[in-house]
């Protein structure tokens, strides 16, 4: 009896061995700076997009590693296959989805103005002689160049930065008079630094998670693993634990 028990145990430990031994990890690219979706806390790359991914792998079997690189790397590090999924608050849009497979929409966003808190100017710190910062790569970026700087709106200089954490402590040290960037990372940058969001562009914004075009496989399970997210509450937690 006690030689069964043991050949159990022994069956059941190699069992477990060899699952987790099996468990792909995929290599998750985000882009550090962007609170609460992912930052940088006590040197460990933390937020809203690492639990989601996570909780995804949890419930399709795959396990997460996360790199931190600049925004605008993303795509080409995708692309050449150094990172398996993108988590970094990744608008969907149709030249992104020309080069990369995004999943299904699991955030909405627009675009915030942010300037230094002791500024009285709102909206119209956009127009006129006025030095701007922005995430290089980023639909603020895109924004500010289609909107502003090709109709001649905006005739001061647009500073781009590999990151908002940059963007930030200038808009901060008043080196530059205004930041666009995502709402509600502007709003959350707001609550600890000396600056403030003035002005919501509706800009109807969706966030997706990406893969690389025709990893099918992947993308359905990072689909079927938001589904499951949403339906058993976790995605309202993770929801609450961040934004409220
Ligand atoms: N949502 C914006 C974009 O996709 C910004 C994302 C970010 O800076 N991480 O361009």
């Amino acid at each position: 009896m006690k030689k069964i028990l043991v050949l159990m145990l022994l069956v059941f430990a190699v069992f477990a061995f060899s699952f987790s031994a099996y468990a792909e990890t995929y290599v998750v690219g985000t882009s550090a700076g962007f609170p609460p979706f992912e930052y940088v806390e006590d040197g460990e790359i933390v937020g809203f997009d690492m639990d989601l991914i996570t909780e995804i792998g949890n419930r399709q079997g795959f396990e997460v590693e996360f790199r931190d690189i600049s925004f605008d790397s993303l795509i080409p590090a995708l692309t050449t296959g150094s990172i398996d999924i993108i988590a970094a608050a990744m608008t969907i849009t149709e030249e992104r989805a020309e080069v990369l497979d995004f999943s299904d929409p699991y955030y909405s966003a627009n675009q915030a103005v942010l300037v230094h808190e002791d500024s009285e100017e709102g909206l119209t710190i956009l127009f006129g002689d006025n030095d701007i910062g922005v995430q290089t790569g980023t639909t603020g970026d895109i924004w500010v160049q289609d909107h502003l700087v090709e109709p001649g709106i905006l005739t001061g200089n647009v500073r781009n930065y590999d990151s908002f954490v940059l963007v930030i402590r200038d808009l901060a040290n008043q080196n530059i008079d205004g930041v666009v960037l995502d709402k509600p990372v502007g709003e959350t940058y707001s609550q600890g630094n000396p600056v403030k969001v003035v002005a919501e562009i509706i800009t109807g914004e969706e966030y997706g998670m990406a893969v690389a075009q025709g990893n099918d496989e992947l993308l359905e399970k990072i689909n079927a693993g938001l589904e499951e997210v949403r339906e058993d509450g976790t995605m309202d937690e993770l929801i609450e634990k961040y934004f409220e």
